[in-house]
């Protein structure tokens, strides 16, 4: 049999996923580790290359054609390095090369986790079909990705579309990027909580202070609540429509555990892309609930290793 599978990585700060995709973005095989996130560079690299070897002593790795890997950023793609901000003991570290070391002479791609799930929603989610998209995850953090022109565009380092650190507010809370008013700093889980908390929003007796719980109250009917999620939706709403302003997307889409909540989200998102999406070529940009869950990273870094290695069958433009 002719070599007809990607073998993907998907590295975050809590876990460490592999498989092997097919063409119709089935996963044949998986394999999983914790990140040992805390520790130093060669042991976090040690838990990527048993997840390599645990796919490479299944029956089906013969068919492996291409690596692709999804890693939380930045990343950057033309030295092969990552520098997860929630990984402090890889900084510029070589993790291309550290992966070829189990995998030979197999091609490697590298992109960033907002890329992944771009590349993994215009193959097989929300935004299949379409030809110009935003794609985001707002969870912990913000990230994104771009299709343009039919296809997947992750940049010369795999970070374009990082739309979590476009400022929307330009004397805002200083980021951790070391920008200001990033939509990040405004619409991520943490914050959408950090706020509510400050204007009086209080947990049920469970003591859930999150993001999600920010959420059941302001579907509950709580206006402190409601107004946390209705500030992240503008934030959201102003980063969508620059970015519509620039390259001219039809669609957005929004995944993460942010997006979870639904109509509190995606009501005043909705909204507020009316006040900041105004000219008349981004007036009709819609906006669509992510589709493809918690496998996303894993599909989208096989769809970016495919479009990259030219490989017949993954339909990703
Ligand atoms: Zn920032």
């Amino acid at each position: 049999m002719p070599p007809d599978l990607i073998a993907a990585l998907d590295i975050g700060g809590t876990k460490i996923a592999g498989a092997l995709v097919d063409g119709g973005g089935k996963l044949v095989a998986r394999a999983r580790r914790a990140t040992p996130a805390q520790e130093d560079g060669p042991t976090v690299l040690r838990a990527v290359t048993a997840v390599l070897r645990e796919l490479a002593a299944g029956e089906h790795w013969s068919r492996a054609a291409a690596v692709g890997i999804g890693s939380a950023g930045p990343v950057d793609a033309s030295t092969g390095t990552v520098s997860p901000v929630n990984i402090p003991g890889w900084r510029g570290f070589p993790l291309v090369e550290g992966v070829r070391e189990t995998t030979g002479a197999l091609p490697v791609t590298l992109v960033g986790d907002g890329v992944a799930m771009a590349a993994a929603e215009h193959w097989q989610g929300a935004a299949r079909g379409r030809t110009n998209a935003l794609c985001m995850v707002v969870s912990t953090g913000v990230g994104g990705g771009l299709v343009l022109d039919g296809r997947l565009h992750p940049g010369p380092t795999g970070n374009a579309g990082h739309i979590g650190h476009i400022s929307v507010d330009l004397d805002g809370d200083p980021c951790p990027c070391g920008g200001r008013g990033c939509v990040e700093r405004i619409a991520s889980g943490p914050h959408i909580a950090r706020r509510a908390l400050a204007a009086g929003w209080r947990p049920g007796p469970d003591g859930d202070a999150s993001a999600a719980a920010v959420a059941a109250s302001a579907r509950a009917g709580d206006p402190v609540a409601a107004a946390s999620f209705a500030r992240a939706a503008q934030a959201l709403a102003a980063g969508i429509a620059a970015t519509a302003n620039l390259v001219e997307i039809e669609v957005a889409v929004v995944g993460g555990g942010v997006a979870g909540a639904g109509e509190v989200l995606f009501g005043p998102l909705r909204r507020a892309l009316a006040d900041y999406a105004t000219l008349s070529f981004v007036r009709d940009l819609t906006v669509l609930p992510a589709t493809m869950g918690g496998d996303a990273g894993l599909i989208g870094a096989a769809a970016a290793a495919a479009q990259q290695a030219r490989l017949p069958g993954f339909a990703t433009g």
